[in-house]
């Protein structure tokens, strides 16, 4: 069964280069019917918080993706990590290093000045005297002094790294006891039975230390998917600028959960020239097999195009719902359908959805300098009134009784179209604009339509 994980560090909020590689990981599980795990590497105390680890989690909420059985915190695996330090000590394979901060320091030093690369020397690696005083020491795994550390990447193919550049008895446990980062990673994913690892590409040179680990304890070793990273258009590293922001800021900016993973998705993975997934077909059709060797571009007008597709193709219904968190709540609206059909086909981002139907449905206050150039001239307001008169004599409901009225004016007045269609936007809407003046009628009824007129000509005469 194939086992994924998303192992964020919970020093801030999610960013959507880690929600992608999330995703990339949930679908592949999905997609052999495996399971999806999530640890949270919650053990640098000075940078992490219990915040961000709940920001994370409701990231996850949002977007309707979850993870497999509990969530793993490594903060609460110290006895864990332990017992394999203790091991690797019994077993001859790590060793207590006593060097001091001083020591370390010359050592750099000379090395520098002889223009080598600064590393540990190996000095108790093999050491049997006697430790010196009041040094608490930190544990070194040995790691191979020469050869080649292959790690087979599905992304990359087989990368080698060579024993001597890289390896120099890296430190799995500080002199406090504290566990090292590559130390952790292996374990954890091995209890966990990860094995598949996708991760992006920033983490590849931590791959052969996680290896040294897994070898020393006898692990199998995961399969790797390194993910190249996502750039800019200028194609640098995405920054926060450019759009490299918590997820959560992709909900306040009105993207729907569906559009803002289709839009990850196709972020260094294809398959032929398909955009638009739904997520059961994601799930379907994902292979990690099939990820870019390159960098992806962050393109935000792909998301704004995918973000209308899907608001154009949700129900009613549903938009209503998903409208609520930017204050709008058309969920039990009888004018729900009317208002929504009007409107979903001119919205890029729910935001803007929810700004359309406020404009609709709230009186304007103002009256924009350009439209009231525009509409309120010649004998406009004798239209609007003439209007008024017929709205007060009839009974209006549909969009189309509202247009049949207009059409009345438009012909006992014998003017143009425009001459009624241009001042009643205008005294509607404060401006120009929007969707047809007979369904926002409709959406508003007479008696607003009767107090909209009036207020638009006594506040413009
Ligand atoms: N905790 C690491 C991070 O947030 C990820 C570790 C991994 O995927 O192996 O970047």
């Amino acid at each position: 069964m194939v086992v994924t994980r998303f192992a964020p560090s919970p020093t801030g909020y999610l960013h959507i280069g880690g929600l992608r590689t999330a995703l990339f990981s949930y679908l592949w599980a999905k997609n052999r019917g495996g399971k999806f795990l999530l640890r949270i590497e919650d053990t640098d105390k000075a940078r992490n918080s219990e915040e961000a680890t709940q920001a994370i989690l409701k990231a996850f909420e949002w977007l309707g993706l979850e993870a497999d059985g509990e969530i793993t915190y490594q903060s609460q695996r110290d006895e864990i990590y332990a017992k394999y330090i203790k091991q690797l000590l019994d077993e001859g394979k790590a060793y207590k290093c006593y060097m001091s901060k001083e020591e370390l320091t010359e050592l750099r030093e000379t090395q520098m000045a002889k223009k080598e690369r600064t590393m540990y020397d190996g000095r108790y690696r093999d050491f049997d005297g006697t430790p010196p005083e009041g040094v608490a020491p930190v544990i070194r795994i040995k790691s191979p002094k020469t050869g080649e550390i292959l790690v087979k990447d599905g992304v990359k193919g087989t990368i080698s790294f060579q024993a001597e550049d890289i390896l120099d008895d890296f430190i799995i446990a500080r002199a406090d006891g504290a566990p090292t980062y590559n130390f952790v990673v292996a374990i954890d994913d091995y209890l966990m039975g990860i094995n598949e690892v996708i991760r992006g590409d920033d983490h590849l040179s931590n791959t052969p230390k996680q290896i040294v680990v897994y070898e020393a304890l006898g692990f199998t070793i995961p399969a790797f998917y390194h993910v190249p990273m996502i750039h800019n258009s200028k194609g640098k590293k995405l920054s926060k600028r450019d759009g490299a922001t918590d997820v959560m800021a992709y909900k306040e900016m009105g993207y729907t959960p569906q559009a803002l993973l289709n839009f990850l998705v196709r972020l260094g993975w294809s398959h032929g020239d398909q955009e638009i997934f739904s997520f059961e077909e994601m799930c379907k059709l994902f292979n990690p097999k099939d990820i870019n060797k390159s960098a992806s571009i962050y393109n935000t007008e792909k998301l704004d195009w995918l973000n209308s597709h899907y608001i154009k193709n949700t129900s009613n219904d549903e938009l209503a719902e998903l409208l609520t968190p930017y204050d709008v709540d058309l969920t039990s609206d009888a004018k729900k359908d009317i208002l929504l059909d009007a409107l979903k086909e001119r919205a890029k981002t729910l935001k803007e959805l929810a700004e359309l139907v406020k404009e609709i449905l709230t009186t304007p206050t103002e009256y924009e300098a350009k439209a009231i150039k525009k509409a309120f001239k010649d004998n406009a307001f004798d239209v609007l009134n003439g209007y008024s008169e017929k709205l007060k004599t009839n009974e209006p409901k549909l969009s189309s009784d509202y247009h049949a009225l207009m059409e009345e004016v438009v012909s006992e007045m014998e003017i143009g179209f425009g001459k009624i269609g241009m001042p009643l936007r205008v005294a509607l809407l404060g401006k120009m604009g929007g969707p047809n003046i007979d369904v926002i009628m409709e959406v508003i009824g007479k008696e607003e339509t009767l107090l909209r007129i009036s207020q638009a000509i006594t506040e413009n005469s």
